[in-house]
């Protein structure tokens, strides 16, 4: 690339700190970074011209674990660790919600109710008799009782005549959260540069070499927050999980509003005003998901499609208007990576379906790994 020399001197020389992509934990680490360290040199690089993974383009739950999660958790984990997986999701949306504020990510509050399908077998009755036991066990987090049945007043269909919800659970807007971080960023003269990708690094004794498809630097430390696409940089299990949506146009007299997950949280949806924003469909071809390439496939939406009118809407006229894709990063275990790699190399990704919530606390931490 025909770079100048004030090009190299002004924006890519003597850099303390360069992180790798710019979704909700990049952000975040930057961030905490510039609270750190008010006159570092901090450089995100961004190889697409908006993030390229999950973080702008998700569903928009600020979700803590639906009681089925819950549940199939303690069947991996000891309570005291599952526990401690609610109250880091608790902290995180409390601690996005303090950044950002409410109104300026669109914060509300409508509980996440979990569905159960007709043909689901055994699970509801399951959920409905440990239901005080699993209130009981996050008193701790949430101080009291969570999970509550309700009647189904939506009027979904093929499902049990209740859903259990989540009275605490929430929703915002994506784009804003994301188009405010990226505000906050470029206020504390963070260098944003979008459409570089970086393909490889090198360490030296003071620093690492960093090459890009369009010119190589030098960095002090290399943060990446890549997520879905760690492995590609980094010696990490991180497999990529595509995860396929679509949109309807408004519809009239829309009265449905929350967070709404059935299937094991295979499928999802939620108002958006007066829309509906379903998603899932992943576990029809897990397979072929495992990829970050975008795109949506039509076995997935067809299902989306056939799903959203005979469960969700009905009786209810509507027409899609939008469908697109975004790239998880997922691993055997729900625990993101965080460490140190090397000397002077760190990173903080696989955030799975829980973005949102830890995003922001996995993002500062992954800041705090700089000595
Ligand atoms: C459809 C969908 C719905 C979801 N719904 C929810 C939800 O409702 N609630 C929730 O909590 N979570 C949800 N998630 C998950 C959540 O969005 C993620 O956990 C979160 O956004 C991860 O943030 P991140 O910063 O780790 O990764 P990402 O947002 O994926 O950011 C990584 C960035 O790194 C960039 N990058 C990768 N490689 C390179 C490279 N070599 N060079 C330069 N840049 C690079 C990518 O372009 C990307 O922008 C959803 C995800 C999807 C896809």
């Amino acid at each position: 690339m025909n770079l100048s020399y004030w090009e190299y001197k002004t924006w890519l020389s003597n850099i303390d700190y360069t992180i790798v992509g710019s979704g909700i934990v990049g952000l975040n680490c930057a961030l905490r970074l510039r609270e750190r360290f008010p006159k570092a040199k901090i450089l995100i690089l961004e190889k697409g011209f908006l993030p390229q993974g999950a973080s702008t383009k998700n569903a928009g739950f600020a979700c803590f674990g639906s009681i089925s999660e819950v549940l199939a958790d303690l069947n991996q984990h000891s309570e005291l660790e599952v526990i401690e997986l609610v109250k880091k999701r608790w902290d995180g949306i409390k601690m996005l919600r303090a950044n950002l504020g409410d109104q300026a990510i669109d914060f509300q509050i409508h509980g996440g109710h979990e569905l159960f399908l007709d043909s689901g077998g055994e699970l509801y009755d399951t959920c409905k008799n440990r239901l005080p036991e699993i209130n009981k066990l996050l008193q701790p987090v949430y101080g009291k009782d969570a999970f509550h049945l309700g009647p189904n007043t939506f009027g979904f269909s093929k499902v049990k005549e209740k859903y259990i919800t989540n009275i605490f659970e929430g929703q915002l807007d994506t784009g804003k959260m994301m188009n405010s971080l990226l505000q906050l960023v470029q206020k504390t003269s963070i260098t944003v540069f979008n459409s570089i990708i970086v393909e490889d690094y090198s360490e030296t004794k003071s620093g690492v070499v960093v090459k890009t498809d369009k010119f190589e630097f030098k960095t002090k430390n290399l943060l990446i927050a890549t997520n879905g696409f760690a492995s590609s940089l980094i010696n990490e299990k991180v497999s990529p999980a595509r995860a396929q949506v679509l949109i309807t146009k408004p519809i009239q007299n829309l009265s449905i509003e929350g967070t709404f997950h059935f299937d094991e949280g295979y499928y999802y949806f939620r108002n958006i005003g007066s829309r509906i924003l379903f998603g899932g469909g992943r576990n029809l071809d897990f397979k072929g998901e495992e990829t970050n390439e975008p795109g949506c496939s039509e076995k997935i939406q067809k299902h989306l499609e056939l799903l959203l009118k005979e469960v969700v809407l009905p009786k209810t006229p509507h027409n899609i208007d939008h469908r697109w894709s975004g790239i998880m990063g997922m691993g055997k275990q729900k625990n993101p990576i965080l460490k140190k790699i090397s000397d002077h190399v760190y990173c903080g990704v696989r955030l799975g379906g829980m973005g949102i919530a830890i995003g922001s606390a996995i993002g500062k931490d992954l800041a705090d790994l700089v000595e």
